[in-house]
């Protein structure tokens, strides 16, 4: 190779970068169009959860607390929903483990604060985020499904329907209802 070739190399290279438009972009002034499926924070959707708690008991944290009463019908009735945001790793777990999809990744990125305890959301700052993101995403939850065109029934029988309550000889519940008594007797 010609002397000084590995130099003209390295001038062309540097020419090209001078010449190409940049691709920083200036946050905040600017931001980036984020993907509509991207783990870029949690998001809970009340209408979907069943105040089951398996994402609570998957949290390696312990950040999500669930708090729940039983109703007539075996359903569980959700009293709180609060998830712990200054100790979440954003490690998803919950979100897999969530049987019903009601907790999902996605949602704003850009959700820092100046008061640390305004990291902790109850139900209703996390209604507020989740609604927030419905109404800018059409209706559209980020794992694609639409409200529309997935009736959500949430009200199902839990464990709690298929044991036997305290103080009651009987189960709550539509898993207890008297033809598959009948089926298992
Ligand atoms: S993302 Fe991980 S750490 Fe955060 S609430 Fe879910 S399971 Fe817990
Ligand atoms: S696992 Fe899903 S349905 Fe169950 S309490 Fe958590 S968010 Fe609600």
């Amino acid at each position: 190779m010609a002397y000084g070739m590995g130099v003209v190399k390295g001038m062309l290279l540097t020419l090209q970068h001078v010449i190409k438009p940049p691709i920083t972009v200036n946050y905040p002034e600017q931001q980036r169009e984020i993907p509509v499926r991207a783990r870029t924070n949690l998001l809970w959707f009340e209408e979907r959860c069943t105040g089951c708690s398996t994402c609570a008991q998957a949290c390696p944290d312990g950040c999500i607390l669930v708090q729940t009463a039983p109703r007539e019908d075996g359903t569980l009735e959700i009293e709180r929903y609060e998830i712990d945001f200054r100790i979440c790793m954003y490690c998803g777990l919950c979100t897999e483990a969530c049987p019903y999809q009601a907790i999902q990744s996605g949602g704003r990125y850009n959700d820092a604060v100046y008061v640390f305890e305004n990291m902790y959301r109850d139900r209703d700052a996390l209604t507020v985020e989740a609604q927030k993101y419905l109404k800018q995403n059409e209706g559209r939850y980020p794992n694609g499904q639409t409200q529309d065109e997935n009736p959500l029934i949430t009200s199902l029988p839990t464990a709690r329907s298929r044991v036997n309550v305290a103080g009651s000889d009987k189960a709550l519940g539509p898993q207890k209802f008297a033809q598959r008594e009948r089926d298992h007797d």
